[in-house]
């Protein structure tokens, strides 16, 4: 099959579009035929070194595809099912995982980072990783929701306890995990200040249902949040972009706030004045995907049509060097995807 792999760390020039070996199908999996493969910043920190990614690599964590064949042990799936694939890998038999904490497993592993990902042809996973997908659903549509809605989910939902009338700050607007929170706090009845980096895209962020925007470069976000709450201070702070933002998001947030954090897309050594945290007892959390049962719990409301995949463009798997260099100049407004 094609694949595209990385012998080395490094730019967007390591990239190889290149034949490899078929995956061999185990009697306990399913192989799938992929039609589609979003990216997501991971694969940009993968490309570019994390520990215990053996090499060569092939990247790529949000998949869709048909299933192709069906291991010797699988009885309720048959080829040509339309699927999208659950991210995540598991041992779905210790303590964690049966009492649905896959994400503190000891085997727990991203598809694309710590274990083979999908940007290739073919991709051989356990079957608690295939979730059938409306025939009304595309292929890219449905690569691009798992990993981003998972996070957002998981952060509002299972961390923060995110309630109706809540007001939650959600940075970067234009980023996967910003556009799946937007869409997430207006379903369950919160308020949304959310922020951007030019108009057209805080002109987006309104689309999906954002209440306030804040333009990032030319506004002050802890003095407009001020202004919107009426110096109060947002209810919760959802972080992913880190050094850039982080003392603003912590001023943003009222007394007794929680702030939730999945990433930290411009740097990672964040000041934090530990008499604020006391004094204003403020709650912060670090969250790393979630459950599988918060994955199908969330992907109810998208197969229902209420949250809705934010594709922001397609390229062609051979051309994934364009794809990466596209999504690390931070011009897209939700995912960027390719396709097989
Ligand atoms: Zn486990």
């Amino acid at each position: 099959m094609k694949a595209v792999r990385i012998h080395e760390f490094g730019g967007p020039e390591v990239l190889r579009y290149e034949d490899v070996p078929d995956p061999e199908l185990r009697k306990d999996h399913v192989l799938i035929r992929i039609r589609a493969c979003a990216l997501n910043h991971l694969d940009l920190f993968v490309r570019k070194g994390l520990p215990g990614v053996n090499l060569p690599h092939i990247l790529g964590s949000d998949i869709a595809g048909e299933v192709a064949d069906v291991g010797e042990y699988i009885t309720d799936l048959k080829p040509g099912t339309r699927v999208l694939l659950s991210p995540m890998l598991f041992c779905n038999h210790c303590e964690q995982c049966t009492t649905g904490n896959h994400n503190f497993c000891k085997q727990f592993a991203v598809l694309g980072n710590n274990a083979e990902g999908g940007d290739c042809e073919l991709i051989a996973v356990p079957r608690v990783n295939i979730i059938p997908i409306p025939n009304s659903m595309t292929f890219v549509d449905a690569a691009s929701v798992p990993l981003v809605f998972l996070t957002a989910w998981h952060m509002l939902v299972g961390k923060a306890k995110l309630r109706a009338g809540d007001t939650v700050l959600v940075l970067g607007a234009g980023s996967g995990v910003g556009s799946a929170a937007i869409q997430i706090c207006k379903m369950l009845g919160a308020t949304v200040i959310t922020t951007a980096g030019d108009e057209r895209k805080l002109e987006k962020a309104r689309e999906l249902g954002a209440d306030y925007t804040i333009d990032h470069y030319k506004q002050k976000i802890s003095d407009e949040v001020k202004r919107i709450t009426s110096r109060r201070g947002v209810d919760i702070v959802l972080e992913h972009v880190g050094v850039a933002t982080w003392p603003e998001s912590i001023k943003s947030l009222k007394y007794g706030g929680t702030l939730v954090t999945c990433g930290a897309t411009t740097g990672f050594e964040a000041q934090l004045d530990l008499r604020i945290l006391f004094a204003r007892q403020l709650s912060l959390f670090g969250t790393y995907m979630g459950g599988q049962g918060e994955l199908l719990d969330v992907l109810k409301h998208v197969f229902a049509g209420k949250l809705k995949a934010v594709v922001d463009r397609t390229f062609p798997l051979a051309e994934a060097r364009a794809a990466h260099e596209y999504l690390a100049h931070s011009e897209q407004f939700g995912k960027v995807v390719l396709t097989m």
